[in-house]
């Protein structure tokens, strides 16, 4: 079974894939990690994709679509893979779709968890990190692991330690940027979904609502993929 999953940052795509590469135990590819393979390991490609890094350039997408493929082609993905993070726009979607098709690949779901920008926003601002424990979970959205108040401050729910936050969680422009393009329903990420929608061909997209708990969300997901 071959699936790609979509989301924006925030949505909890990255959770719900790897729940889902559990239980079929298939590899959850993750775009970055393509790169990052393909320019440490000096292969062709990643020497070609790392000229462009280096002067700060997008890497092309006949560039980074044979990396995709090549992993995509590997022995641990015979039995079918999860890819994430690839593609970004409508472009890169078709591209992908008219590569699959032409490698003999079918692709059999399109995962989207749909949220809104605003919700996506504040899963990512409100999150809060305990100083003493990564797993003591607190989220000033969220009622179930809200921070507690003591003597003015907020602290955590678990353990009352100080919460801090990630430097990355509170980049307004760095998240507005990733929303910017996944949002983007013209020639964005959305319309690579969208995109996704029409091609028919065996491919079924399954849209789940994001905005419950991650078991409920993984419970929608769950049941529709057969
Ligand atoms: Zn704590």
């Amino acid at each position: 079974m071959n699936i790609l999953v979509f989301g924006p940052n925030g949505s909890g795509k990255g959770t719900q894939g790897a729940i889902v590469q559990k239980k079929y135990t298939m590899p959850h590819i993750e775009s970055g990690a393509i790169f990052r393979q393909n320019i440490g390991g000096g292969t062709e490609l990643g020497k070609q994709a790392k000229e462009y890094i280096d002067r700060g350039d997008l890497v092309p997408d006949d560039i980074t679509i044979p990396m995709i493929l090549n992993r995509l082609k590997e022995d641990d993905c015979k039995n079918g893979w999860l890819l994430d993070g690839f593609p970004r726009n409508k472009v890169q979607g078709e591209t992908l779709a008219k590569a699959l098709n032409d490698e003999g690949m079918n692709l059999d779901y399109v995962i989207e968890i749909v949220l809104d920008r605003a919700v996506a926003k504040l899963r990512i601002t409100g999150r809060r990190l305990c100083v003493n424990d990564n797993n003591h979970p607190n989220h000033i959205a969220f009622d179930a692991i809200k921070p507690v108040e003591k003597e003015g401050k907020l602290v955590c729910r678990v353990c009352g330690g100080d919460l801090n936050t990630r430097a990355d969680d509170q980049d307004d422009d760095a998240i507005d940027k990733r929303h910017n393009i996944y949002y983007d329903d013209n020639t964005g990420t959305m319309a690579a979904v969208n995109f996704f929608k029409t091609i028919g061909g065996g491919t079924k997209v399954i849209s789940v609502d994001g905005t419950p708990s991650i078991q409920e969300v993984n419970d929608a997901i769950m049941q529709q993929l057969v």
